[in-house]
């Protein structure tokens, strides 16, 4: 992974949702494992995550998302359909998310 991969995307999904977008770090609310960072676009909630917006998920197959250290199911695939996009429903309460900044994220990735 180089410094390429961590540039926040700029495409037609993030202009529908008024083109502000941020990095969140996503952990495991049961056992507080950091998981993977995720490109937010716009404001409102965090109902599902894009498939094209993670990074540093290391599960290359579209199954259940789960907490690699305690094994809980985070969330389900799903094919939102009104974009035919890739994206897992979050399970209510199943995640923590926290705003951080690219230089964090490369510590997380460990890029240099
Ligand atoms: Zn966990």
């Amino acid at each position: 992974m180089n410094n390429k991969d961590i540039k926040l995307k700029n495409d037609k999904f993030k202009k529908s949702r008024g083109g502000y977008s941020r990095w969140l770090l996503i952990s495991c609310e049961k056992c507080k494992n950091s998981m993977f960072t995720y490109q937010k676009d716009g404001s409102g909630i965090l109902k599902r995550l894009y498939f094209d917006r993670i990074v540093g998920l290391d599960s290359k197959n579209f199954g259940n998302l789960i907490c690699r250290k305690c094994r809980i199911v985070i969330g389900t695939p799903i094919i939102y359909k009104k974009e035919h996009r890739k994206a897992y429903r979050l399970f209510v309460g199943a995640i923590e998310k926290k705003i951080i900044n690219e230089n964090k994220i490369k510590k997380f990735l460990h890029i240099k």
